[in-house]
């Protein structure tokens, strides 16, 4: 193949050693279709060393103290943030992301996931009661569960995995960790850190490869009684099923069609950039980004209007241009697959106000082959179509009317998925009796994508199966004991 000796080549990370593979898939810089690195193909055969690894490291490093943990996470994070700009660049050239977004979120967020869990694993404290008139005393103890499997997406690559990572091993468990093979770059280039950070060989391995192959051997081994997983509906149902016979312990984080509500008394100021950016950040690929936008009836035309136009101004460009709002899609196949929702919409008689097959896009030469489309804009669409139900995961949202309260909560619940949920006005009380009847795991109301990393996060319904967080995460990644003491 030409050029194949200039193309970034990826190995193993197990035991504390980087390790060839047999055989490489090809990964694709979104922005031109063109290869430029090679991932290992790995199976089972690399699953089985991580894990003999990861067994080896475990007595070792469950047996130091959180504050000895806690300071290797710490010096973790420093050498990450050292490499900031290095691994911005590389996660937007990897994923086609803009290279602000990974800049300003992704890079420092996987820096912040080591330093908050090497905070929050110092404070954790366990449970005890008395039992006077039976003369006993019970508390609890909690222990690592042992080898961990984390399986992570291709949207926030070094961001979730690392959210995965931190508190697995702050809490003393060893991990096999599998990023999408999609975006494996800046997973393997953390794993150059971790010695000097001074993680032991053995307690983070990276093995790299797709999900029927290195995921399902993780998922299927009967040595990993854990299965952190965040990516699709589809997949998490693969993984339930492969992990039921060993009865494995799993955190699903799954996908959302997460419903905006906004009511005639809403701060449109405020609300459109925001709904904006909740509908088109990172080319719509975040699982919280909005796709379906309900607006009262009074204010719906003003609102179109209005958000047409802050949509437009949404800039598409590759993802080095330090002026553009968004990027790449991650893949061909994920762009065909995008598009082919807006075509659905528009054979069902929906009208596509702005982007696909509307406006021209204008591209360099270079980036004709790149996966790029313009935010996309759809109305007169029925709650029943496909877009409005499914999760689409790209640059395109619906704007629809609604006349009440109970109307409007009723319609935003019926979707299978039940993850994220923006609510916009100014009268408090409806803010509270909205967010508590909506079906979502976490609801913003006048704002989006504020994190507080220490509260539960995930998904009600086919978004998830479990929490993560400070105290939902320590309490996964750990083994909880009752023990009586009878004096
Ligand atoms: P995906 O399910 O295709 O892949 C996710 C990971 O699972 C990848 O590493 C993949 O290789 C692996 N995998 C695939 N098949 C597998 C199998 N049979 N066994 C084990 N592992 C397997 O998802 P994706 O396309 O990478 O990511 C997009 C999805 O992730 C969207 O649905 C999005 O909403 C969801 N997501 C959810 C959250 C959240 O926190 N709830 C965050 C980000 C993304």
């Amino acid at each position: 193949m030409a050029g194949t000796k200039t193309l970034l080549m990826l190995e193993n990370y197990i035991g504390g050693k980087f390790l060839p593979c047999n055989s490489y898939i090809d990964s694709y810089d979104p922005s031109t279709g063109d290869v430029y690195c090679r991932v290992p193909d790995s199976g089972k055969e690399e699953v089985e060393a991580a894990v003999e690894a990861a067994r080896a490291a475990f007595p070792g490093w469950s047996a130091r103290s959180p504050q000895e943990r806690s300071q290797v996470l710490h010096r973790l994070a420093d050498l990450l943030e050292q490499a900031l700009e290095e691994l911005a660049q590389a996660e937007s050239k990897d994923q086609g992301k803009t290279i602000t977004l990974a800049r300003t979120m992704d890079i420092p967020r996987s820096v912040q996931n080591f330093r908050f869990f090497a905070s929050s694993i110092l404070h954790h404290t366990s449970e005890c009661t008395q039992m006077d008139h039976m003369g006993c005393l019970h508390y609890t103890v909690r222990a690592p569960v042992g080898i961990a499997g984390l399986i992570s997406p291709w949207n926030l690559p070094l961001y979730l995995l690392t959210w995965k990572i931190a508190p697995a091993i702050a809490a003393g468990n060893t991990v096999i960790a599998k990023p999408s093979e999609l975006t494996s770059v800046t997973a393997w280039m953390m794993c150059k850190l971790l010695e000097k950070a001074g993680v032991p060989p053995g307690v983070v391995n990276i093995v790299f490869g797709t999900g029927p192959r290195v995921g399902e051997a993780l998922v299927s081994h009967p040595e990993v009684p854990l299965i952190s997983f965040t990516g699709s509906q589809p997949t998490a149902e693969r993984i339930t099923l492969l992990s039921a016979p060993h009865c494995k312990r799993l955190s699903l984080e799954l996908g959302g069609k997460n419903p905006a509500i906004i009511f005639e008394d809403a701060n449109l100021e405020e609300c459109i950039p925001t709904t904006v950016r909740s509908s088109f950040a990172n080319q719509g690929e975040i699982c919280l980004c909005t796709s379906r936008i309900f607006v009262q009836k009074s204010i719906y035309s003003e609102f179109l209007k209005r958000f047409l136009e802050a949509t437009k101004l949404w800039k598409v460009g590759i993802p080095s241009d330090p002026s553009a709002s968004m990027g790449a899609l991650i893949s061909k196949a994920h762009l065909e697959k995008v598009r082919s929702y807006i075509k659905k919409a528009r054979a069902e008689g929906a009208q596509i106000l702005c982007g696909e097959g509307v406006d021209k896009l204008s591209l360099p030469p270079r980036n004709q082959g790149g996966y790029f489309m313009l935010p996309t804009v759809i109305t007169d669409i029925k709650d029943e179509s496909s877009c409005m139900k499914e999760e689409i995961f790209g640059p395109v949202t619906c704007v629809v009317p609604f006349d009440s309260e109970e109307e409007v909560i009723k319609r935003a619940n019926s979707v299978k998925y039940g993850l994220a949920a923006t609510v916009w006005s100014s009268n408090v009380g409806r803010v509270h009796r909205v967010a508590k009847k909506l079906q979502s795991g976490l609801v913003w109301t006048n704002c989006w994508l504020i994190r507080e990393l220490n509260l539960p996060f995930g998904g009600m319904k086919s978004s998830g199966v479990g929490r993560e967080g400070a105290k939902d995460s320590y309490e996964f990644f750990t083994e909880v004991k009752t023990i009586t003491i009878k004096h």
